[in-house]
């Protein structure tokens, strides 16, 4: 059974080990049973599954993991942790600890490797200063993955679940929405780590879509658009699209093409919906690229 997940038995780990807490690798240790429980329950792991652990910390979460999961394979960045972990996982035998920063690892290798390529489970306490490169190099590198259950900031969780219409909707809702379907399962005070973060943590989930929700030519013109539209969140959608060095379009090209789309030429880009992005980049896909910057569509 998990011995770790309080806060007596964390700090006897701690002090044991002389360990001291480093900011610039987002270490902030669960110490709610609570909370472990409602996060293995939320990623449904069972034994048929392979389970990655980013950031196992003392291995609090990688026990409860261990215990649910088929394997476990856990990378911890912090060099310091590794004779930790190594104690307090000694009694599991399906655990892999893998001593690397994640931003490194070949994560379909691993899950070649220990899953056959199956998609396997994320589950994570993450590091929440590379909270979107991690999420979004899952999803990009297209490793198999089931679904991503991980604590991140509040604020970025709600981020990733909203729609048109809210403050929070922008790059990363669309980002995430493309490829998954969010599900915020718990809210998480400050209280439920050591240290304290400064902010409130939210557990969600993302299963991944089997196909995305929408169908679109050229996606990373549609995340070019997107990006370029929510870096001007003030401008119209068409200066927005116009100023970007990222896009070739010429104002013409860019009106019609809002045009077409029946839409107001004053619609400014955090209006517009997932498909409403799809359709803009088919369109603009549409466009010969060999054309002088001013031809319209
Ligand atoms: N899972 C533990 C828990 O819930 O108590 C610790 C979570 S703590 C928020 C984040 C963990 O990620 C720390 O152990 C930290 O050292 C580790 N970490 C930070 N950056 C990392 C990286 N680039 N690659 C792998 N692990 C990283």
């Amino acid at each position: 059974m998990p011995t770790l997940g309080n806060p007596q038995h964390t700090i006897e780990i701690i002090q044991k080990y002389k360990f001291t807490f480093q900011k610039k690798f987002g270490q902030n240790f669960l110490i709610d049973t609570h909370v472990l429980d409602k996060i293995i329950l939320a990623a449904g792991v069972t034994k048929e599954d392979m389970v990655l652990e980013i950031g196992p910390g003392i291995g609090t979460m990688t026990q409860y993991l261990a215990e649910a999961a088929g394997r476990v394979a856990a990378v911890e960045i912090d060099g310091s942790l590794i004779p930790i972990l190594k104690e307090t996982l000694a009694d599991y035998d399906n655990i892999t600890l893998i001593h690397d920063d994640i931003l490194k690892v070949d994560i379909r290798a691993l899950a070649e490797k220990y899953n056959g390529g199956r998609p396997i489970k994320v589950v994570a306490n993450l590091p929440y200063y590379i909270t979107t490169p991690i999420i979004m190099g899952l999803f990009e590198n297209n490793v198999p993955v089931d679904n991503i259950t991980v604590m991140v900031q509040k604020e970025v969780a709600d981020r990733m679940q909203e729609g048109p219409g809210s403050k929070d909707y922008g790059a990363l809702s669309l980002a995430v929405q493309y490829y998954a379907e969010p599900y915020i399962v718990a809210n998480v005070p400050p209280n439920c780590f050591i240290p304290r973060p400064r902010v409130g943590s939210a557990v969600i989930r993302l299963t991944r879509h089997p196909v995305p929700p929408v169908q679109v030519k050229d996606p990373a013109l549609m995340f070019r658009l997107i990006r370029a539209s929510f870096n001007q969140r003030r401008k119209t959608l068409q200066n927005g699209l116009n100023n970007s060095p990222e896009l070739p379009y010429s104002k013409e090209q860019i009106a019609s093409a809002i045009r077409q789309m029946d839409l107001a030429p004053a619609v400014r880009g955090e209006t517009l919906t997932l498909e409403q992005f799809a359709r803009l980049a088919d369109l603009l896909t549409a466009v010969p690229q060999e054309a002088s910057g001013t031809d319209p569509l």
